[in-house]
């Protein structure tokens, strides 16, 4: 089975470089995010306050997630809603952060994503894929860019949508999730050893996409 891992702090092109390569290799494409971000919305529609840590494992026997594909799309759904529409709020993001630490939250989800790697081959992206859910992926990659250059990217993407947000504000909520992500105890975002750096920084996605998939061949050079 294929196995590639893409891992990195918010908004360095993990979920772009990842899709491409899925599209490309014609295998699927899991984001792992969205399952943070739909349990969170999950939880935050319950009334449950996400710093609420016993709440919130009470909450999550009544709360199951699943991955459907729609056109090449992935969606995420909670008890059989499709929660898809609502993961990019303000609220989803810091909701999905925020949760992504309590352990019993992280080994639900892991599961889930542990069985679509069994059945599929697989480009999974995430924080935590090539150091704890797939250990033993041959292709891992670790994307980073400045904090800077994140909030620019997130900056012009949300411009695009219609939202305007002040540039410092992205800044701050970004250097806000790389501490949450880098600092909590269970399955923090780190390097795999065997991950390959990746720095986008000065990168356009199409030198990404070409680098990681050489990358890959070299990889998996019997499967591709
Ligand atoms: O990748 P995305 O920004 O959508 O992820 C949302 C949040 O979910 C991250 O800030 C992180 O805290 C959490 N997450 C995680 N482990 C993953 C994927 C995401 O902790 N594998």
């Amino acid at each position: 089975m294929i196995q590639i891992a893409i891992d990195g702090p918010a908004g360095a092109g993990k979920s772009t470089v990842a899709k491409e390569v899925a599209r490309r290799l014609g295998i699927n494409y899991l984001d792992t995010g969205a399952m943070y971000r739909a349990m969170a919305v999950a939880v935050l529609r319950r009334g449950i306050e996400i710093s609420d840590h016993a709440k919130v494992k009470e909450a999550l026997a009544g709360i199951k997630i699943t991955v459907r594909y729609t056109q090449q799309e992935q969606r995420v759904l909670a008890n059989g809603e499709d929660l898809t529409d609502f993961l990019r709020t303000p609220e989803a993001t810091k909701g999905s952060s925020d949760i992504a630490v309590i352990p019993a939250v992280r080994l639900e989800l892991v599961a889930i994503q542990r069985e679509v790697a069994r059945q599929y081959d697989i480009v999974m992206d995430g924080r935590d894929i090539g150091t704890y859910v797939l250990p033993d992926a041959k292709a891992k990659f670790f994307v980073v860019a400045s904090v800077k250059e994140r909030a620019r990217r997130r900056y012009l993407e949300l411009k695009k949508n219609g939202v305007e947000r002040p540039l410092e504000q992205l800044e701050a909520e970004i250097a806000a999730r790389d501490k949450t992500d880098t600092e909590r105890e269970f399955a923090p975002l780190r390097q795999a050893a065997d991950a390959v750096l990746v720095d986008t920084t000065n990168m356009d996605i199409d030198e990404v996409v070409s680098f990681v998939m050489q990358k890959v061949k070299e990889a998996y050079p019997d499967d591709l």
